[in-house]
């Protein structure tokens, strides 16, 4: 099982280093291979993604990416700025389906910003369609208006498709995904209005008939944005194109309060997997030692799960994570009265402890 791994900036070097600890005491035959990106592969190589790390993410089982980005870089032109590594990444490697769970853990619930009985034993599953919509529709640009009320001025146009296989196949995702859950798809769209979200419908309906044992429900997004504040916990995964997916699932990780410990994965139809925590560089707290290695190891959690196929070790990771948290020890991003507050390193030996 081969994994690439990609710390980047900011905190990415220092929670990684968390993760793969973790991962080395599973033993388990991984190969790890480390290669820089963003800022960190601009200074080594002149480019945020060199050929050399895409070529090692191309050839893996699965890649375990930090974060990338610091505002040192927000003058330098667009394409050699960090972030077009993760744009680069999700293109080369047909990365389409992104997985984000947000978990409220039972220890945690005072970080909410909700009541704590309407977020404790949250487990939901956003799956965002990553590669379509309106993010990446043509035609696209800036015109004079040809017509209308204001004929003549400037105007912007984007266009929002999203083709019959491209739902079919994030659709299945979903509802794989569900049956290792509570059985419980939520399609999330604007159908009432678009023409792309009423295909997006009638697609989901026609995936959902090979899934009869899981149920399906339609929920325009505007609905969805306020059901995910007023009762999250009815939701099992919900399903949605780029865009809505986009909004809503940054909506859903703030209800658990806990940035630091929200894992992510995106994948492709062969199953490979880029596996990410939810937050960014951190650069305000970057080489302090306190970053919340804990996302990124729930996220090497997932990689052994959905690209690695070994839900064992899995489990593993999760429960011991769970048992650090019961035993009262918190980062300080997550810290409340009572708890004994460590730096990333001592988080990263307890889950190694916990693991058995
Ligand atoms: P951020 O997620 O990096 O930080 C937001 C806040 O959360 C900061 O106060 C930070 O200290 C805190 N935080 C984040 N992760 C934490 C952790 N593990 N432990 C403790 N505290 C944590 O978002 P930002 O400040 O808006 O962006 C900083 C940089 O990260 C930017 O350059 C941005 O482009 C980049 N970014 C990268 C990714 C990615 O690599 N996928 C995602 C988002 C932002």
């Amino acid at each position: 099982m081969k994994i690439a791994v990609l710390p980047g900036d900011g905190i990415g070097p220092e929670i990684i280093a968390e993760a793969v600890k973790v991962l080395k005491a599973l033993a388990l035959p991984l190969e790890m291979e480390t290669a820089p990106v963003g800022g960190a592969a601009y200074e080594a190589a002149g480019h945020p993604l060199p050929e050399a790390t895409l070529r090692l993410a191309q050839q893996a089982d699965a890649v375990l990416f930090g974060a990338v980005g610091d505002w040192k870089y927000d003058t330098l032109p667009r394409p050699l700025r960090p972030e077009q590594a993760i744009l680069g990444l999700r293109q080369a490697l047909g990365l389409f389906a992104n997985f984000r769970p947000a978990i409220c853990y039972p220890q945690l619930t005072h970080a909410s910003s909700l009541k704590p009985e309407l977020v404790a034993g949250l487990d939901i599953l956003i799956i965002r369609e990553l590669t379509g919509d309106i993010y990446f529709g043509q035609p696209r640009g800036r015109r004079r208006a040809p017509d209308g009320p204001f004929a003549g001025a400037e105007e912007a146009f984007d266009t929002m498709r999203y083709s019959r296989p491209e739902i079919e196949r994030i659709a299945r995702v979903a509802f794989e995904a569900a049956r290792q859950r509570r059985r419980k798809v939520t399609s999330v769209d604007k159908a009432n209005v678009l023409e792309t979200s009423q295909l997006w419908k009638d697609v989901v309906a026609e995936v959902h008939r090979d899934y009869p044992d899981v149920e399906l429900e339609h929920m325009y997004v505007d609905n969805a944005a306020m059901q995910l504040v007023k009762a999250p916990k009815k939701f099992d995964v919900l399903v949605t194109g780029n865009m809505f997916g986009d909004i809503l699932s940054d909506e859903a990780a703030m209800l658990t309060g806990s940035i630091g410990m929200l894992p992510s994965a995106s994948l492709n139809e062969r199953g490979q997997g880029l596996y990410e925590p939810s937050h960014g560089s951190a650069p305000d707290i970057a080489g302090k030692g306190v970053a919340n290695p804990l996302a990124t190891i729930l996220s090497a959690a997932m990689m052994l799960r959905f690209s690695l196929k070994q839900p064992e070790a899995a489990a593993r990771i999760e429960a011991a994570v769970q048992t650090v948290l019961a035993d009262g020890l918190r980062t300080a991003d997550i810290a409340s009265d009572g708890c004994t507050v460590v730096g990333t390193a001592a988080m990263g030996d307890a889950v190694v402890r916990a693991l058995g």
